[in-house]
Parts: structure tokens; sequence; C-alpha cells
């Protein structure tokens, strides 16, 4: 099958038996919240994609894994799952949810969630088309808190990413016009020092931002066999280190918040969702300054009365719920909670 042929299936197919488990396992428990990736495969070839590190890479056709309605029910009876309060990402992990076959698994997704009357904040991250008929689906839902966070590089090196950032630009800018209960984020990323941290890219971003709620923006998860798969590409190596976490060159980054003065941008995912609706960021980031010191002033206002330090008795009721109850020395601080 060509690639394009891939990227205009209109349907999926049933997992094969010998999906690995890591990949059959569909929900995910996540510091940001529980990831639903009941389907998996992708024809668009990022070459950063985390897939790698599933070798599941070369799996370009989507593949469902169970029923939409058992997928949800599965999440919503996860120990970790709570009503109304639980942050959900779908298809963030192992496919697009815009392609044209996983997109009707992504609408009934949401509906069965949305059917059960549950507002929890859901993140869904694409690159692919958007189109005015699937806002307008996404607009009917009444009670999920809903955020799309639109992936754009402006990458043009097609060894390390094929897919045109045109089509995300235009997704953009069709939810910019159609969409005003569903949030959209610029989710601008990865960015790469030497490769898409020119001054045209960040004039480009700055350009886009303006038809988004809030630009998030990250470096590039640099590991080793996204590293191995660039070599075989032919690219030169995008960094001389590895790194567990996103690399950002503090210089990129200095740069950026220039160009974006007056402009709501975020380091966090969270905290440009929480902009985007005007509640406080779900992930706790509040209080770190070196990641709230870029945040506009009603927002760390919206953070600050909502921010508060839990007592050890809670957190140690919490702990007990995930098999940490024998542990002392749990340590609370401004920033954080040890266990
Ligand atoms: S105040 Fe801090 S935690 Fe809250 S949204 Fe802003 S950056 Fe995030």
């Amino acid at each position: 099958m060509t690639k394009a042929e891939f990227l205009n299936l209109k349907s999926v197919r049933p997992a094969p038996d010998d999906l690995p488990r890591s990949l059959r396992n569909f929900i995910d428990y996540r510091k940001s919240g529980l990831s639903l990736n009941h389907i998996v495969g992708c024809p668009l070839d990022c070459g950063y994609c985390v897939r790698h590190l599933f070798e599941n890479f070369s799996m370009k056709r989507p593949h469902l894994i169970v029923d939409d309605e058992i997928a949800v029910q599965e999440l919503i009876g996860h120990w970790a799952f709570r009503a109304h309060t639980t942050p959900i990402q779908i298809f963030n992990r192992a496919t697009d949810p815009f392609l044209p076959g996983v997109k009707t698994h992504l609408f009934k997704t949401l509906e069965a969630l949305d059917r059960r009357g549950l507002s929890n904040p859901v993140l869904v991250i694409t690159r692919w088309r958007i189109d005015r008929s699937d806002v307008e689906r996404l607009e009917a839902l009444k009670n999920l808190q809903l955020t799309i966070l639109v992936t754009w590089s402006g990458i043009h090196d097609e060894r390390v990413e094929p897919v045109p950032s045109a089509i995300a630009a235009g997704s953009l800018e069709v939810l910019a016009k159609s969409a005003s209960r569903v949030k959209k984020i610029l989710y601008w990323r990865p960015i790469i020092s030497g490769l898409n941290d020119t001054i045209d890219h960040f004039a480009s971003a700055r350009r886009l931002s303006e038809l988004a709620d809030a630009t998030v923006f990250t470096g590039l998860f640099y590991r080793k066999e996204i590293q191995a798969y660039f070599r075989e590409a032919g690219v030169p190596d995008l960094y001389t280190d590895l790194a567990r976490r996103k690399i950002l060159p503090r210089d990129t980054e200095s740069r950026i918040l220039a160009h974006f003065e007056g402009r709501p941008i975020f380091r966090k995912t969270s905290c440009g969702v929480a902009f985007a609706h005007g509640t406080p960021d779900f992930n706790g980031h509040f209080g770190i300054s070196e990641i709230c010191s870029i945040c506009p002033e009603g927002q760390r206002e919206i953070c600050s009365k909502h921010h508060h330090k839990p007592d050890t008795e809670a957190v140690r009721s919490l702990a007990r719920s995930v098999s940490l109850a024998d542990l002392n020395g749990i340590e609370i601080s401004d920033r954080r909670i040890v266990v």
C-alpha cells in the first residue's frame, strides 16, 4: 500500500495478536492524567515519534485494540479515574486522532464519555487535517472540557518530519473560525536548535498563535532509539547528548520568549490548557517560579486562589490507594510532594 492510500483509509483493522504488551495495555497512567490509546498505528512518519520506543514505528496502518464503548468502560473503571477531575488524553501515543479512519473512533469515544455527563478535561493532540464538519461534531459535546492541541513545527526537512506544517496551520484556521466551546492550542514542537529556531520560524509561530487560545512550546525528546532512526535516515545528530526529558536550550527559549512578548505562551501543556479555559492548572505547577514566570497575571491569580498545600493525612490516604501506605517520610513542600 502507498503512503497516500494509508492516509486515506476510512476504517481501522483489528489489532494483531502479537501486538506488544506495552501497546495492548491501552490505558496509561501518566503524570498528567490517564491516556487512552485503543488504536495503534500511524502513517505520518514523524521521525521523532515515541513509537520508536515501543518498536511500533513500522506499523503504518491504524489498528483497533478494543471497541470504543469497551475502552470507555475500562477507562472510567480504572483505579485512578475520578469523574469530572482526572485529565484524559485520547490517541496521543500511537496514532493521530484526526486520520480519516481514526476520527470516527475519536468522536464515538468522546461522545460516549460526554453522554455520561462527565466534565473531565480532555486533551486531543493532532497534526493532521481538521474539517469544519469535525469541529461541528466536537462543538456538540455538552459536558467534557475539550481542548485540541495542534502540533506545528515549521520543519521542512522531510527526513525529520514528512508531514507539511501547512496542514496543521490549516487545522488551526478551521478551529479559529468555527470553535468556541472547544478550545485550541498552538502546540509548537519539537523546537530543535539549529533546525527550526530561526527568526522566520518565530514570526510564523507568532502569526499562528493569533488563531489559538494559547501557545505551548517544547523541545525534542531525544532518546537513543530516535537518534538511531535519524542516523539511519542520514540526518546529522541533532544534539550531542541524549536526555531523559525534552531538550530545549536556554538560549533558544530566551529568544522565543522575547519574540512572544505580549502573547500568552506556556512551558507546560496543562498551563496552556488551563489558560484557554480560564481554570487553574490541573497539574499543580503553581508556585514553581521557573514555570510560572511567563504566565499572564490573571491566570496566576486563578492558580493562586486554588492552590493549597494538602495535609499529610490526605496525602497518606492517596498514597495508600496506590499501595505506598507503608512508606514513611512523606514530604510536603510548596513545590512538591514526595512519597
Ligand atoms: S500560574 Fe503557573 S501553574 Fe498556573 S497556569 Fe500559569 S504557569 Fe501554570
